[in-house]
């Protein structure tokens, strides 16, 4: 960190409130890196708990309006941010590009997974239709309505600058809120031009803001009595303490947290197939996102070809700066968190697994923070490999002798994410998805992100509360219901009765 009093020669950041840049006034920034070269590109402010008062008081007097705003309005507000989103898919790409680091062609993928939620939630009309129920006694109807909560905040990971932030705004915009943004410090900018887009499409002023910060910001959201309910994705320490803290403070959180995700391969399976699936799934984005398959888990005799066939094709992966065309993976999010994922290769092989490829061996020019990818073959479950999330380009082969036997390791992990099974075995995929204890599972399919008209949410430390995200659990988040019983009886008929109303 750095006080803003060194001058820096590198641009700070704003906050967005009000429906405009606002500067930081808390004197603290963050450093936002550009990972392809490892230079500082950017300063980022970090809020203090008087910015955050700040920013809930203006979301609280524009929530006001927004709910008051008609459905055809606000889906008419969506659809031109949907449009804005469109036509600015390259220039989003390039941001997210210069801040997280992944290829341009990935960053794409991630944007058009974003813009679906915002086509779910033009729909809104549609979406919050409530139910009635006319004559449920004599001249009585009884009919439920959605309403918006308020003040509601996203608290969102540096690997989806863009589409997790669209996760989460998306519906809780179409719903009636006002939305608070509290993106990754990591790669800010993404956040602030989804705001300018949302200004452009109409939103009013202050329904949508963006508070940079760290955990001091995090706080004062989650003990602020202002904010009605939290939507937190993240690593799965801080998603369990998102979840207690903002659930001691009364509100409604959903904390979708770390993953350890499987892919199991039957003996009958393509080996081709399943290894393109597995070499795409572990080292696409640089093995940065929740759904990446970080062990593969090979039954009977499939593991030697296997490992042949993905060992085959990484000497073609084309590794390298995410703007340079023809790159199919960048660099990590930071020095660190690259040395700390190179730490596993190095543990791993202390105890007692075979690297098959070592990324560490490869060489990068210049400061950024690539890694080369690496394939672990008979990996166990005490190695501190396949205990820890790595989020990184290393991809663990375990071994099992049997169906059950590679169940086992995925029921018996701490995380429920997502899974795999590559099988041509109809009957098998369908005994695996019966018996399988995790939220998202892939049949033949290796990263199950969930369309937008279902809901994304793990099982087990992949998620704290009831609530998946997005798709019709958003909506279900984003609103509480409300039944009205309603009577337009004769005055005449009128009579005073103490006893418990009942169906006549
Ligand atoms: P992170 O938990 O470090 O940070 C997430 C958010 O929490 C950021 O906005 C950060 O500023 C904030 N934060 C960090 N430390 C905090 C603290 N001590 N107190 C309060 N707030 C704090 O996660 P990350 O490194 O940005 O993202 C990677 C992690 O996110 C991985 O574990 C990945 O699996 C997970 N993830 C999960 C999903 C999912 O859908 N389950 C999706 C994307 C990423």
């Amino acid at each position: 960190m750095t006080s803003t009093a060194e001058k820096p020669a590198v641009q700070t950041l704003t906050h967005w409130l009000s429906g405009g840049p606002a500067e930081g006034t808390s004197g603290r920034t963050g450093p936002v890196y550009n990972p392809a070269t490892g230079e500082v590109q950017a300063l980022v402010p970090l809020a203090s708990r008087a910015e955050v008062d700040r920013a809930v008081e203006l979301a609280t007097a524009a929530a006001r309006t927004w709910r008051a705003a008609p459905l055809g309005k606000r889906a008419e507000v969506l659809f031109r941010f949907r449009d804005l989103l469109d036509r600015n898919r390259e220039e989003l790409a390039r941001i997210l590009t210069r801040e997280h680091g992944k290829v341009h062609a990935d960053a794409l993928g991630e944007i058009a997974r974003g813009i679906e939620n915002v086509e779910y939630a033009c729909g809104v009309p549609n979406l919050l239709k409530g139910g009635y129920s006319e004559q449920v006694s004599s001249g009585v109807d009884v009919y439920s309505i959605q309403q918006p909560l308020g003040v509601v905040a996203g608290i969102t990971p540096f690997n989806f600058p863009a589409m997790v932030p669209l996760w989460m705004l998306a519906n809780a915009l179409a719903c009636g809120n006002a939305f608070i943004l509290k993106p990754s410090e990591k790669d800010p900018s993404a956040s602030l031009f989804l705001a300018e887009l949302l200004r452009e499409a109409g939103l009013p002023d202050g329904v949508f803001s963006v508070v940079h910060g760290d955990k001091e910001a995090v706080d004062a959201l989650l003990e602020h009595p202002g904010i009605a309910a939290v939507s937190f994705v993240g690593s799965t320490p801080i998603a369990r303490n998102i979840y207690e803290k903002g659930t001691a403070h009364g509100k409604r959180v959903q904390a979708l947290g770390g993953a350890k995700n499987h892919m199991l391969v039957l003996p009958d399976a393509d080996v081709g197939m399943a290894a393109d699936a597995a070499v795409s799934a572990a080292y696409g984005s640089a093995g940065e996102r929740c759904m990446a398959i970080s062990v593969l888990v090979a039954v009977g005799g499939v593991g030697d070809a296997l490992v042949s066939a993905i060992q085959e094709r990484l000497p073609a992966l084309k590794v390298g700066p995410g703007d340079q065309p023809g790159n199919e993976m960048g660099p990590l999010i930071t020095r660190e968190h690259r040395d700390r994922v190179a730490g596993y290769i190095e543990s791993a092989a202390k105890q007692g697994a075979t690297v098959v490829v070592d990324g560490r061996e490869q060489p990068f020019d210049g400061d950024g923070f690539f890694l080369g990818v690496s394939l672990l073959d008979h990996v166990t479950p005490e190695m501190e490999a396949y205990q820890d999330e790595i989020f990184g380009p290393v991809l663990c082969v375990v071994r099992a002798n049997s169906y059950d036997e590679g169940l086992k390791f995925i029921n018996e992990n701490p995380y429920g994410n997502g899974t795999a099974i590559f099988t041509r075995d109809g009957g098998a995929a369908r005994r695996f998805q019966f018996e399988v204890e995790v939220g998202m599972v892939g049949i033949n399919v290796p990263i199950p992100v969930p369309v937008a008209y279902y809901s994304f949410g793990g099982w087990k430390a992949s998620l704290f509360g009831d609530s998946h995200m997005y798709g019709p659990e958003g909506i279900k988040f984003y609103t509480r219901a409300k039944v009205v019983t309603s009577r337009w009886p004769d005055p005449a008929s009128s009579r005073v009765d103490l006893g418990f109303p009942q169906n006549r």
